[in-house]
């Protein structure tokens, strides 16, 4: 396949500064990370395509060269454009995506990282993602899940070997055992060696002539498997808890990659939540409002009792400390608990009979009920601020 042009794989102009094009491989990185495109070849063509580009794009003197002489003048080790696969890619710019909130770099945080990164040549399990719904209750206080996962595992047959009779397949002739082959290939400078995947093994090091007939020669099996979870407290929907090694087996041993578990918010009957806080609106019958009183209301924990102070004004913000979600940092750790939120409205009634009106009107003589210039103040400073 012809060699797209790399500002045009970014998406950017020929004049395009530094800063336009971190932000333009950034969106290309956040796209088409194999994250959240699972076994979709696609997707780490384009991703793979895009750190490519960015690995010269980024680099003042390797620009340089690009522009003046294009994609000829990129061949060879150390310049880029010979192809870079996903552990180059991650070892690279592992930290950028970190930077990013992508996965990609160590695994420092609970939500953030994956056992990627570090550059070595071990055969790794793709990534399996998984979508978990959680209510705010189960939020609240964390909980624990059993989810059935379609993954590959390693195949017990020829366990994992993919060889019938249980060796370790021989070593390949083409590229004997390294799993990469050298190649000399003509550059603008001369000829340059330039180290790929080698064609024949694909970059396994061992061909295997006697394959198991349960798993083809694979080493791995599709089956369902269930995974117990934990979702810590304190979780927001968008979240990605990284599970080492329960994703899918490698081919021919290896490690497994990691199970992502995508958590999902259930929209609750009662709350809006902001952040940790829970946000519940209360619309007041008129005369609670004005005598004041007791009233009922939800919590998480269950029913509460809040006392409504007698002149309560439509737009108030109660507050019930510790009635929230929990704080977590990035570990999961919490640190403390967020708040109820009570929006208070008062309800004007539209329709009324006789008598009612009559007590209305009857209301309307009193001096108290007419606002006063600072009532007046008071009151919309209180309700827009
Ligand atoms: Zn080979
Ligand atoms: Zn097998």
């Amino acid at each position: 396949m012809e060699k797209r042009d790399y500002y045009e794989v970014l998406g950017v102009s020929k004049g395009a500064t530094a800063d336009e094009i971190k932000k333009a491989y950034r969106k290309m990185a956040v796209k088409y990370h194999p994250d959240k495109n699972p076994g979709d070849k696609a997707a780490e063509e384009k991703f793979k395509e895009a750190a490519e580009a960015y690995e010269v794009l980024s680099d003042p003197q390797k620009r340089q060269r690009y522009d003046q002489f294009g994609h000829a003048g990129m061949g060879g080790a150390g310049f880029g454009g010979g192809g870079m696969n996903m552990e180059d890619i991650f070892s690279q710019f592992g930290d950028l995506f970190s930077e990013w909130g992508m996965g990609g770099g160590g695994f420092s945080s609970f939500f953030g990282g994956s056992s990627r990164g570090g550059g070595q040549r071990v055969r790794r399990g793709s990534d399996l993602r998984v979508r978990v719904r959680v209510t705010l209750e189960e939020i609240a206080t964390g909980v624990d899940k059993k989810i059935k996962v379609k993954k590959l595992v390693n195949c017990k047959s020829c366990n994992g070997s993919g060889s019938a009779d249980g060796s370790q397949g021989e070593a390949c002739p083409t590229c004997k055992g390294s799993g990469r082959v050298i190649q000399a290939q003509r550059g603008i400078f001369g000829m340059m060696q330039v180290q790929s995947e080698c064609p024949t093994c694909h970059g396994e090091g061992k061909i295997i002539k006697n394959k198991c007939s349960h798993c083809h020669g694979e080493g791995v099996v599709r089956e369902e498997e269930i995974i117990d979870i934990h979702i810590p407290a304190g979780v927001a929907g968008g979240m990605q808890i990284p599970m080492q090694g329960k994703g899918n087996a490698a081919p021919h041993g290896g490690v497994n990659g990691d199970l992502l578990v995508l958590v999902e918010e259930e929209e609750h009957k009662d709350f809006l939540r902001d952040g940790s806080d829970l946000v519940y609106n209360l619309l007041l019958d008129m005369p609670t409002a004005i005598l004041g009183g007791q009233v009922q209301i939800p919590t998480l924990q269950g029913e509460a009792k809040i006392t409504i102070a007698p002149g309560t004004q439509p737009g108030k913000v109660l507050r019930m400390r510790g009635k929230g979600l929990p704080m977590i940092d990035q570990y999961a750790r919490q640190y403390g608990t967020g708040d109820m939120l009570i929006n208070v409205g008062v309800y004007i009634p539209e329709a009324l009979n006789k008598e009612e009106k009559k007590m209305i009107e009857k209301l309307k003589e009193s001096e108290n009920v007419r606002p006063g210039a600072s009532d007046k103040k008071n009151f919309f400073k209180n309700l827009f601020g």
